[in-house]
């Protein structure tokens, strides 16, 4: 009997605990508890977007407990929010990187018309109804990824003297491109805020893999070749990469 309930017991999955919100400046980050069997204390981070929190409950440790260690943890919160910058929203008057350079968002009097850069003055006029900004705008950076990074591919495919099937552009958090076993690749359209250099490099470094799909040595003499901006693209892609993950889409 006792062996029946340990074995229910273990099937049974604890049940979630409920998210919970805290205030830092003008922003509300969502708090996540997540239960893990192995955890010995309360450990706390920021999600990968430094856009919520994270907290791993040991087991037998209650949700208030993690709330109040939550609220302890209060000013390192605030200093990594701090670090981060703030969000970015979609709006007019927001400042967003296009292709590493600084534009601001603007909303133009006009019913019809297309999204346009003015590069000169740092500027994206988005025509439209004032609701339909956000949507207008996404669809025209996911469209511009996609022919910088189809352009980038096709010349890298071109180089290197292979060819892929298909691209496609998703919101991937975790990765800035890969390349699939027959020959897909796929790629974050956030590469379209960075600079140039590091969509290049992203696109090479995906056309590579058509060839090799590990990172050995004669992936990486193959990229090298081809790709002179690498370490430069990896080091900006390490500094500042989240950076583009602070665009609220
Ligand atoms: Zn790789």
């Amino acid at each position: 009997m006792i062996g029946l309930l340990r074995s229910l017991q273990r099937t049974v999955a604890p049940r979630p605990l409920e998210p919970s919100r805290i205030r830092v400046g003008d922003e509300v980050l969502e708090v996540v508890f997540r239960r893990h069997a192995q955890a010995r204390r309360l450990v706390l981070r920021l999600n990968s977007t430094g856009t919520g929190v994270l907290v791993t409950v040991p087991k037998g440790v209650s949700r208030g407990r993690a709330l109040d260690f939550t609220e302890r943890s209060r000013s390192w919160i605030e200093e990594r929010v701090r670090s981060r910058g703030g969000l970015i929203h979609l709006t007019p008057g927001h400042i967003l990187p296009l292709r590493g350079i600084a534009h601001e968002i603007r909303h133009v009097e006009s019913r019809r018309g297309l999204v346009t850069v003015d590069p000169v003055r740092g500027l994206i006029h988005v025509p439209g109804e004032p609701e339909h900004v956000k949507r207008r705008l996404l669809d025209f950076l996911r469209a511009a990824a996609r022919e910088d990074l189809a352009k980038a591919s096709e010349r890298y495919a071109t180089l290197m003297g292979v060819r892929y099937r298909r691209i496609t552009i998703r919101d991937q958090r975790s990765r800035w491109g890969s390349c699939s076993a027959n020959g897909d690749l796929s790629y974050s359209w956030r590469l379209i805020l960075a600079p140039d250099y590091v969509l290049d490099y992203v696109a090479a470094h995906e056309v590579a893999h058509l060839r090799h799909l590990d990172h050995s040595p004669r992936f990486w003499r193959l990229l090298l070749t081809h790709c002179a901006g690498a370490a430069k693209a990896k080091n900006w892609l390490r500094a500042h990469g989240q950076e583009v993950h602070r665009i609220v889409t």
